[in-house]
């Protein structure tokens, strides 16, 4: 079975035109971009076409522009590296409750470092309110951060209304596009921002390198010590193969963006509209037009997570639960919280993002798979029997040992069955599953892997399969 990849708000796979033009920088363009000889003024020179490149997609000055080693730097150096430079004249900072945790962990690095910092609510949609950024505007405030687009539900930003009241109150604006720059137009005048970082790997070019744009005449300060590279503000040598990349990938991006886009939120809107129609426990989360074009969020009634993800898994779709930086914490995510989803429904959340080679064929395999989901999510416990009840003595405690049979079962009941069982089961308890179905082995192992329970012995007799497991205290 082909595997189907929709997880594109994760990462986007290299585009082979981007990487050969990367190709020779790592052989005959060898050269130290510092060096003054032709080796080093060959890198340099290509450094200064891809800083067009970056400069051109999102509508500013190449001077502007300044690599760095991803999203995750960008969102740091624009808000340590401006509040920093700034302190003298507030300390007052304002982010979303939504931003990706490069940015709320930065906000509080600072607040640790004395700075105050409000924290905007959003709605059940996931927006901020442009009005609520000009409630908390104080004397002293110095930044604003707001993300143009969440990448968790894919909501978009009224970036340029929240840049309008920044100039006005004469504050400065950081937004995070990292979601957006290379997938819908970002003009950093339009948008009205003064500080905005990108990332290639989400428009398919390499990992490990990014941008942050800096209009000319706002201060910050470098976060590294070292050489003058980019103009002082980010020492290193800089990773050329990797920036010519990202120039090439950016250039890609703004010649294809309508095509790309007009086929990739044909795929998202097919994917919602099946799915809104399907007339199951499923709900879309966050703006149903104002998202980005590849974002389809959606609560699956009272599954949870890990096992939706490895249901798909086991189908070779390959989909997330959100961010993929937090896709192990077994908790709700800070971004459905904040839009007021209670933990229960948050547990259930699913992400699928399309890229420009994903095709209608794989949405209806996921809609399929999506419904067969459902389908043996509901489906009660009797159609896996408890075959044998026993107990053990450990330390003087009596423990029970519990078989089921699951032979017959589809994927992935019985994992969501062992989920049943093991929420009546106490701390020490055994549960011990046999099952047939190929895929079983692997999904009980990713379940264990994802719930931190404890396997304790696999046998395999021909297609059958015994699974014990012991249950553990887990500590998230
Ligand atoms: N900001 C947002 C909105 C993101 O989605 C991500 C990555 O998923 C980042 C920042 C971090 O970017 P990077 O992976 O390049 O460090």
């Amino acid at each position: 079975m082909n595997s189907i990849y929709v997880d594109h708000a994760a990462t986007t796979p290299t585009d082979p035109r981007v990487l050969e033009a990367m190709r020779p920088f790592f052989t005959f363009h060898f050269g130290n971009p510092s060096s003054t000889h032709r080796v080093g003024t060959t890198a340099r020179e290509a450094i200064e076409k891809a800083r067009s490149q970056i400069a051109s997609l999102i509508n500013a000055a190449p001077e502007e522009v300044y690599f760095t080693s991803g999203g995750t730097e960008a969102d740091n150096l624009a808000l340590k590296g401006y509040a920093l430079a700034t302190c003298a004249k507030g300390r007052h900072i304002i982010v979303s409750s939504i931003e990706h945790h490069a940015v709320l962990h930065s906000a509080e690095t600072l607040r640790k470092l004395g700075f105050e910092v409000s924290i905007l609510p959003v709605d059940g949609l996931g927006r901020v309110d442009p009005q609520d950024v000009n409630r908390a505007l104080r004397k002293n405030t110095i930044l604003i951060s707001v993300m143009h687009a969440n990448n968790e539900v894919g909501t978009v930003q009224d970036v340029a209304e929240i840049g309008r009241i920044a100039k006005e109150a004469g504050v400065i604006l950081h937004t995070d596009a990292v979601q957006t720059a290379g997938s819908i137009p970002v003009d950093v005048n339009g948008l009205g921002v003064d500080m905005l970082s990108l990332s290639a790997h989400k428009f398919y070019g390499p990992k490990g390198v990014g941008a942050l744009y800096v209009r000319k005449g706002v201060k910050i300060i470098p976060l590294l010590d070292g050489g003058i590279q980019e103009h002082g503000l980010r020492a290193g040598t800089e990773n050329v193969p990797a920036i010519i990349g990202m120039g090439v990938a950016a250039q890609l991006s703004q010649t294809e963006m309508v095509s790309r886009s007009t086929h990739i939120s044909k795929l998202r809107d097919l994917l919602i509209e099946a799915i809104l129609h399907l007339d199951l426990d499923i709900t879309l989360n966050g703006h149903r037009y104002e998202r980005l074009p590849c974002n389809v969020s959606v609560c699956l009634g009272k599954i949870r997570y890990q096992e939706s993800l490895q249901a798909l898994n086991s189908k070779s779709i390959c989909a997330s639960s959100g961010s993929a930086c937090t896709s192990h914490a077994l908790k709700p995510s800070h971004v459905l919280t904040a839009m007021g989803i209670l933990p229960e429904k948050a547990m259930s959340v699913l992400r699928f993002t399309f890229g420009k080679d994903n095709t209608e064929t794989e949405v209806e395999r996921i809609v399929e798979e999506l419904r067969n989901i459902m389908k043996f999510a509901s489906m009660p416990f009797q159609h896996a029997s408890i075959v044998k009840e026993d107990s053990k003595l450990i330390q003087s405690e009596e423990k029970k040992i519990i078989t089921v049979d699951a032979k017959g079962l589809y994927c992935p009941m019985p994992v969501l069955k062992t989920r049943e069982m093991f929420d009546s089961m106490n701390i020490g308890d055994t549960l011990q599953v046999i099952a047939d179905d190929p895929a079983a082995e692997s999904d009980l192992q990713n379940w264990v892997r994802f719930t931190g329970q404890k396997v304790i012995s696999v046998q395999r007799q021909g297609a059958e399969i015994r699974f014990s497991i012991e249950k553990v205290r887990v500590i998230s």
